[in-house]
C-alpha cells in the first residue's frame, strides 16, 4: 500500500477500520497521537493490554514504511499474518527465511512496499542489511521488548545494543520502545541508551482491578501446603489455577500433595522434563483439560489461558517484576481472581544466599582469569571449574564473562568485570529488597505495585489487597465497641501480644522461637536477661510447641508480623495494636493448659471410657494381636484400626513397637528428619519406597511428633 491510497483517518477511525474496537483502552490513544505528531515515546503497558496496537495504527496513520525490531522470532509470522489479515501491508525479516526470501523482502522494503516490518535484531549484524536499511523511507523506528536493551532488565540482549547504533546511523523522525515490564531506573536505561532521552513515558494498565492481592505468612511446609489447600478449595473447578514454587523438586512434590490429599488433578512442569511431556502439560492447561499446574518460571511465556481464577506463589521469587508477570496470568477474562505469595522469611534468605553464591567475587574472577589464561582457553569448560575450586554456577558466571571480553585479558579489564558483577550483586539484592517490602508491608499492595512500575493510576479494585481489608476490619472495630477477651485463649492471645510490645519498647525485639521460651519461662542461661519481663513464665503450664502454635495463628491473622530486618523480628501489626489497647477477643484456639493432659492428634483431649471403640483396639494389641488381627477380631477395616493406633501413639499410651517393626521405625524417622516436619505425609512417603504404606507412616509420625514436642528448656 503506498502512502497517497491511505486516507487521513483520525486515530478513532483507524481503529475502527482496521480493529473493529470501538474504544481505545487506557492510555492508547494518548500515547498514538503523541507519536503520530512526531514524537519520541517509551510505552510500558502490561502484555495483553494492547501495545501491538498503537505501533501498527501509527505505521498505519504516518506517510513511509516502519521498522519494528523483535526478539520473538516465533512469533513473527503469527503476527505479520494477523496483520495481513486486517489490512495491513506488512512483512517479517528473520533467519528462519532462506536467503533469497529475505532478499526479496529488503527489496520490497527498500521500494516502500510495506508500511511495516518485523525485523530481527541480529540481522543488524550484517553490513548489507544495514546500507539497504538507510535506504527505506522510514516512518518510524519501533523497539518492542525494549526491556532487552537495559543491563538492568531480566533479559538483557547484547544484539539489542547494535539497534542503538543503528539509530544514530538511520536518525529516524520518530522512535518509539515499547515494552512490558521496565522499572523507573530500567526506562531512564532505555532511553538514553537509545538517544532519546526526552521521550515521553507513558506507563499505564498495570493495574488489574480484578486481581485479589494477598501475602499470607506461611514459616513452613505444613503451613503452605494448608494455605495452597484453601485457596485451591477455594476455587472448587472453576477456571484453572498456577502454583509457582521456587525449585523442581517442590513443584513436583506440591502436585503430588494436591493429587494425593485433595484429589484434584494437577501436573507439575519445569525445565528439566522432555520437550514433549511439557508441550502435553501446557497445552492440557491451556485447553482447559487440566486444572492446575505446579511449576518453577519455566511455564509461562505464551500461556493465555483466559480463566486462569488464581496465581499461587509458593515460594517467593527474586524481585517484583517476575511476581508481578507470574501473578498477572490469573483473571485474564477480567472476572474475579487472586494473587497469593505464601511468604516465609526462609525464602528471602534462600534467595540472598544465591546472590552471594552464583555471583562470582573479585577474587573468584581473578581466579577464573588467572587459570583460564594459563591455558590459552584450551581448557575444557568441566576440567576448568574443576580447577577452580568454586561452586560450579560461581565458576560458569566467571568463565561467561571472561569469554566474552573481545580483546585481550588485562589487568585493567579484569578489574572491569570486577566492577561489573559486584553491581549485577548489588542490584539483585535491591531487587530482593523490594520484593521482600512487598511481602512485608502493611499497606495497600496494589498502590506499592502500581507505584513500584511508576504507574500513576488510581489504585482502583473490586476487591483490593489483605491490606486494604485489614484496614476496613480496624476500621470496622474503632468504631464498633469489641467483646473483652474472656476465655483462656483469648486472655493468652493478648498476653503474647502485650510481650512484643513490652519487648519492642525495651529491646530489639525477638523471633518466634525465644518469644516462646520466654512465655515458657525457661531455664537456659541466655533466657536470663528476660526473667524481668512481666510476663515470663506466664505459660509455664504449656509446652513450647503449643505456645509456637499460639503465636503462628497470631502471624497468620494478621495481629503480629514479621520485621523487614535481615533477621526478622515479630512486630504488632496495627490490628495487633488496636486489639491490645481494646483488650479485644481475638479468636484463636489453645490446646488444653493442663501441664501432662493427653493430647489427641485432633488437638483436644480425649475423655475416654473403657467401652470406647479405641480402647477396644489398645487392649487386644495390648494382647499382642496385630493391627491386622485386630481388624479381622473386630471386623472392622485396617485404615480404622491404624487411625486408633495412631491416636493411641500420639497420647503416648501404645508404644510403636507394638505395631510397626523397628527396623521400618528407623528408615521412617530418617525420612521425617529428611523432610524436617511430620506434620504432612505426602512429602515422606514420597521419599520412602513403595511398601510403605500411609498407615504405618502415620503412626511414626505421631511418635515423632509426640517425643519432638516436649518442652526444650535447658538449651
Ligand atoms: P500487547 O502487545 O500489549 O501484549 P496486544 O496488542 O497483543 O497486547 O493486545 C492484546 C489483545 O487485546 C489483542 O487481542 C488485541 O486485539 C486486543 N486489544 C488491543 N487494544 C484493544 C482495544 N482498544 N479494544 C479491544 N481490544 C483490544
Amino acid at each position: 500500500m503506498n502512502e497517497s491510497a491511505m486516507p487521513s483517518l483520525t486515530p478513532q477511525e483507524a481503529l475502527q477500520k482496521y480493529f473493529g474496537f470501538p474504544a481505545f483502552r487506557a492510555g492508547q490513544e494518548a500515547a498514538l497521537t503523541h507519536v503520530i505528531a512526531g514524537n519520541d515515546a517509551l510505552v510500558v503497558m502490561p502484555t495483553g493490554s494492547g501495545k501491538s496496537l498503537i505501533y501498527q495504527l501509527a505505521a498505519l496513520m504516518l506517510p513511509g514504511s516502519a521498522v519494528v525490531f523483535s526478539p520473538l522470532i516465533a512469533l513473527m509470522k503469527d503476527q505479520v499474518d494477523a496483520m495481513v489479515k486486517r489490512g495491513i501491508s506488512a512483512t517479517y525479516i528473520n533467519s528462519t527465511l532462506e536467503p533469497a526470501e529475505q532478499l526479496k523482502r529488503v527489496q520490497g522494503l527498500v521500494r516502500g512496499d510495506y508500511k511495516l516490518v518485523l525485523i530481527a535484531p541480529e540481522r543488524l549484524r550484517s553490513a548489507n542489511f544495514r546500507s539497504a536499511l538507510a535506504r527505506v523511507t522510514l516512518s518510524m523506528l519501533v523497539l518492542d521488548e525494549a526491556h532487552c536493551l537495559s543491563q538492568w532488565g531480566h533479559d538483557f540482549r547484547p544484539d539489542y545494543m547494535q539497534i542503538a547504533s543503528a539509530r544514530k546511523q538511520l536518525n529516524p523522525k520518530i522512535t518509539l520502545a515499547l515494552t512490558a515490564t521496565a522499572t523507573p531506573r530500567t526506562q531512564v536505561d532505555i532511553v538514553n541508551m537509545l538517544g532519546i532521552p526526552e521521550a515521553k513515558r507513558f506507563v499505564f494498565g498495570f493495574n488489574r482491578p480484578n486481581l485479589y492481592l494477598e501475602v499470607q505468612y506461611a514459616p513452613d511446609l505444613a503451613s503452605k501446603l494448608n494455605h495452597l489447600s484453601d485457596v485451591i478449595l477455594e476455587f472448587g473447578t472453576q477456571g484453572g489455577g498456577i502454583i509457582y514454587t521456587g525449585t523442581r523438586k517442590d513443584a513436583e512434590m506440591v502436585a503430588d500433595h494436591i493429587r494425593t490429599s485433595l484429589h484434584r488433578p494437577a501436573q507439575h512442569y519445569h525445565g528439566t522434563m522432555q520437550a514433549t511431556e511439557r508441550a502435553r502439560v501446557q497445552d492440557a492447561f491451556i485447553s482447559g483439560d487440566l486444572p492446575l499446574v505446579v511449576a518453577t518460571n519455566a511455564f509461562g511465556m505464551g500461556i493465555d489461558r483466559p480463566d486462569v481464577r488464581f496465581v499461587v506463589h509458593y515460594a517467593m521469587p527474586g524481585s517484583l517484576e517476575a511476581y508481578y508477570q507470574e501473578a498477572g496470568r490469573a483473571g485474564r477474562d477480567g472476572l474475579p481472581a487472586r494473587a497469593t505469595l505464601l511468604h516465609a522469611t526462609r525464602d528471602g534468605m534462600l534467595h540472598e544466599h544465591f546472590i552471594e553464591n552464583d555471583t562470582p567475587g573479585d577474587q573468584d574472577i581473578r581466579r577464573v582469569a588467572a587459570i583460564y589464561s594459563e591455558s590459552d582457553g584450551m581448557l575444557m569448560v568441566d576440567e576448568l571449574i574443576q580447577r577452580c575450586g568454586m561452586g560450579e554456577t560461581k565458576a560458569r558466571i566467571a568463565l561467561e564473562q571472561i569469554t566474552n571480553v573481545t580483546g585481550p585479558l588485562t589487568s585493567a579489564v579484569i578489574d572491569g568485570l570486577v566492577v561489573q558483577t559486584e553491581r549485577r550483586k548489588e542490584h539483585r539484592r535491591a531487587l530482593l529488597r523490594i520484593m521482600n517490602g512487598y511481602a512485608q508491608t502493611d499497606s495497600c499492595r496494589r498502590r506499592l505495585l502500581l507505584d513500584y512500575f511508576g504507574d500513576d493510576e488510581s489504585a482502583e479494585a473490586a476487591r483490593c489487597c489483605d491490606n486494604c481489608d485489614e484496614q476496613n476490619v480496624v476500621g470496622e472495630f474503632t468504631n464498633t465497641p469489641t467483646r473483652k477477651a474472656e476465655t483462656q485463649s483469648e486472655r493468652a492471645a493478648l498476653i503474647v501480644l502485650d510481650t512484643i510490645a513490652v519487648l519492642r519498647g525495651r529491646d530489639h525485639g525477638v523471633g518466634k522461637g525465644k518469644l516462646a521460651q520466654i512465655l515458657r519461662g525457661s531455664e537456659a542461661p541466655e533466657m536470663a536477661r528476660y526473667k524481668a519481663n512481666r510476663n515470663f513464665a506466664k505459660f509455664s503450664t504449656l509446652r513450647l510447641k503449643e505456645i509456637e502454635g499460639l503465636i503462628n495463628q497470631l502471624l497468620s491473622s494478621g495481629y503480629l508480623r514479621p520485621s523487614a530486618d535481615p533477621l526478622p523480628v515479630l512486630m504488632l501489626s496495627t490490628k495487633g495494636e488496636i486489639t491490645l489497647a481494646a483488650r479485644a477477643a481475638v479468636n484463636v484456639s489453645l490446646r488444653k493448659v493442663a501441664a501432662n493432659a493427653p493430647v489427641t492428634p485432633g488437638g483436644k483431649p480425649r475423655q475416654r471410657g473403657p467401652e470406647s471403640t479405641v480402647e477396644t483396639t489398645r487392649l487386644l494389641l495390648a494382647r499382642g494381636l496385630t493391627p491386622e488381627r485386630v481388624a479381622a477380631e473386630r471386623a472392622l477395616a485396617i485404615s480404622t484400626i491404624y487411625s486408633h493406633c495412631a491416636e493411641l501413639i500420639a497420647e503416648g499410651s501404645l508404644a510403636i513397637e507394638r505395631v510397626v517393626p523397628i527396623e521400618q521405625t528407623q528408615v521412617i524417622m530418617a525420612a521425617i528428619e529428611h523432610v524436617g516436619s511430620a506434620a504432612l505425609l505426602t512429602p515422606i512417603k514420597q521419599i520412602l519406597p513403595e511398601e510403605y504404606s500411609f498407615h504405618i507412616i502415620r503412626c511414626v509420625a505421631e511418635d515423632w511428633k509426640r517425643t519432638h514436642a516436649k518442652p526444650a528448656d535447658g538449651g
